[in-house]
């Protein structure tokens, strides 16, 4: 059995480091193809009660980061909804399933979210499903590597705009009604916001306006009782990176650059979205908290 994220354990080598060989699925990835596996937590995280009766939505529920964050949550006390697309169904049940198994309830709730109807509606779903809403984790999002801004469409630019930062804004508002004092927003941002990589332009550029909207919203919502933060992840393993996330020529060496050495597994990125859940950061309000293997960020 592996040590669970309390364990004392050095973090150099509390992953392996990875060498991803060459692959490429289409757009959106599933985990369930991903080479090697990654890690959420299904084995490990354990949980201390820090989220007991809490009813949380997490787009992007279904693989990757928010995966993990929702296994977490589920394992702290929480009911959780995850939104995700269609085409991603297979991911998405093996995570609900890890949740139910936790005794707790989970919602499944397929929606493209690049449209302001759909982005409403799945609000609408979450809550009337969970009986409420105290957490809301912004966490979908599109990055499709390019060389040049000439290879990057109008379309491609409006897809990355509407499903990183325009959806945000639409699932915020829309939540906003259903959040009491106590309430706390979760924004995934990356550290392309500070540092970013010239083959996403696109992608980087919504990532700084989602810090930005982070740190501005939390200064609206702080004397309601509302907590606004976002976390700020550097190279994780998740499906994102074979769906033309990444040039393929990039994947063996995928998180090698970081001063830890080794790309970052899911699981390592849920205590940081615990932490910004629950009552315990309630003097955090509008923080990017970064969790990247040791790049300096402002
Ligand atoms: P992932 O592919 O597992 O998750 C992204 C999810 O976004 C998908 O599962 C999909 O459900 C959802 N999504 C995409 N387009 C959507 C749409 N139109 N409608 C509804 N859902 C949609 O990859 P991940 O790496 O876990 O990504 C999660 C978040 O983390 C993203 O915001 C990403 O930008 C951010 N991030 C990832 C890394 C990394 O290295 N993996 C680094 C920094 C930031
Ligand atoms: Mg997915």
């Amino acid at each position: 059995m592996a040590h669970d994220q309390l364990a004392f354990q050095n973090p150099v080598t509390r992953f392996p480091k990875i060498e991803p060989p060459k692959q490429d699925q289409p757009e959106p990835g599933l985990d369930a193809e991903l080479q090697p596996k990654a890690d959420h937590g299904e084995e490990t995280y354990r949980g201390t009660g820090r989220l007991e009766g809490r009813k949380a939505l997490i787009t992007g529920g279904d693989s990757g980061i928010g995966a993990s964050v929702a296994i977490a949550f589920a394992r702290e006390g929480a009911d959780v909804a995850i939104a995700y697309l269609p085409a991603e169904e297979k991911d998405a049940q093996r995570i609900a399933d890890l949740i139910t198994k936790e005794g707790k309830k989970a919602v499944a709730l397929p929606t493209d979210i690049s449209s302001p109807e759909n982005s409403r509606k799945l609000v609408d779903d979450a809550v009337s499903q969970l009986g409420g809403l105290d957490i809301l984790v912004n966490n979908a999002g599109k990055q499709i590597a390019q060389q040049s801004i000439e290879d990057i469409t109008d379309e491609q630019w409006d897809e990355t705009f509407k499903t990183n930062i325009y959806a945000m804004f639409w699932i915020t508002k829309a939540a906003l009604k259903h959040l009491k004092p106590g309430s706390s927003i979760i924004n995934t941002t990356s550290v392309n916001a500070y540092l970013p990589s010239p083959t996403l332009l696109d992608y980087a550029t919504t990532k700084g306006a989602i810090n930005n909207f982070t740190k501005g919203l939390a200064q609206q919502l702080a004397s309601k009782g509302i907590r606004v933060n976002a976390v700020a992840p550097g190279p994780f393993w998740t499906p994102l990176q074979v769906s033309d996330g990444q040039p393929k020529d990039e994947l063996p060496k995928f998180g090698s650059q970081t001063p830890i050495g080794r790309a970052g597994q899911p699981t390592e990125l849920a205590p940081a979205y615990v932490f910004l859940a629950s009552s315990e950061s309630s003097y955090v309000i509008g923080e990017t908290l970064s969790v990247n293997g040791g790049m300096p960020t402002p």
